[in-house]
């Protein structure tokens, strides 16, 4: 392990949401074999607890919370818990995300307002109080997963590619707002990565986005953990408000 700096035994605590699996995951397993404090966030315990144990018995802390980030409330409750129990909130990863993809004219108001909720809304809170804790620090590193589709749009995707771009604009604000606080914000916008979220999509559709790359293979979630590595470092304080697609040479945005 290595001993990256400060919870009240001082490391650093990083609250990584979606890390019951895929990309969220491999960003939890990374940052706890960084010596990071991990606080593992999803809908439910089980598969948090499993994960926990996987990354105590390798030497490294986690800690599991059950919270639905759909809830807004319920996110700065969350975040405001952790802050006081571990003392400190280091570095906040908004990685939960979901999608209801559906063509504009057939979108519902309910699949829109979902994924609002859960992708963007979710962010804005849990940034809203983690920032207050890391003001008093005078440190922290905060990374938004969005998306290419947040870049350069993606048919079907309104309402995710909506969320995403939200994710750039809100990040790019934060950043702008909280950099004279030692507080960085950044987007990872992965591409094509392997996880249960593409899993069920059609391989045309796997084998056309890999056409498109300029590395030819599909991503994976220690590719966007490694990115997400370095911007939550200590050494990345004077990278702020950028948006880093982790894509194969897609969009080279
Ligand atoms: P998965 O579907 O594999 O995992 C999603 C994670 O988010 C799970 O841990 C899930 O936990 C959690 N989650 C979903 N809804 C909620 C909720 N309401 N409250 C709390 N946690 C929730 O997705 P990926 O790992 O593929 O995606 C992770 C992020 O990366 C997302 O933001 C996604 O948009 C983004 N991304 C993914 C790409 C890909 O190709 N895979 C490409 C571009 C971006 P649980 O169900 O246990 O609650």
């Amino acid at each position: 392990m290595s001993t990256n700096t400060t919870d009240q035994a001082g490391v650093r605590v990083a609250i990584v949401t979606g890390a019951s699996r895929g990309i969220g995951r491999s960003i939890a397993m990374r940052l706890a074999r960084d010596g990071r404090h991990v606080v593992l966030v999803a809908r439910s315990l089980p598969p948090l607890n499993d994960l926990k144990s996987q990354i105590e018995s390798g030497g490294g802390k986690a800690t599991a919370v059950a919270c639905d980030v759909g809830d807004a409330g319920a996110v700065g409750k969350m975040v405001e818990q952790i802050a006081e129990q571990l003392g400190r909130v280091d570095i906040l990863v908004n990685n939960a995300g979901i999608t209801r993809d559906n063509l504009v004219l057939r979108m519902s108001d309910a699949e829109w307002d979902e994924v609002i909720r859960v992708n963007l809304t979710s962010a804005f809170a849990a940034i809203r109080t983690a920032a207050r804790p890391m003001m008093r620090a005078k440190f922290g590193r905060i990374v938004n997963i969005a998306s290419t589709s947040g870049v350069v749009g993606n048919s079907g995707q309104a309402n995710y590619a909506a969320a995403k771009a939200g994710l750039i604009g809100l990040s790019k604000t934060i950043a702008r707002e909280l950099g004279s606080k030692g507080i960085t914000c950044n987007v990872i916008a992965p591409g094509f990565i392997e996880t249960d979220m593409t899993a069920n999509l059609p391989g045309q559709v796997k084998d056309h986005v890999v056409g498109l790359q300029a590395v030819k293979r599909t991503g994976t979630g220690d590719d966007i953990a490694a990115a997400v590595a370095y911007v939550t470092s200590d050494e990345a304080g004077f990278l702020t408000g950028q948006t880093i697609c982790v894509d194969g040479g897609m969009t080279m945005c």
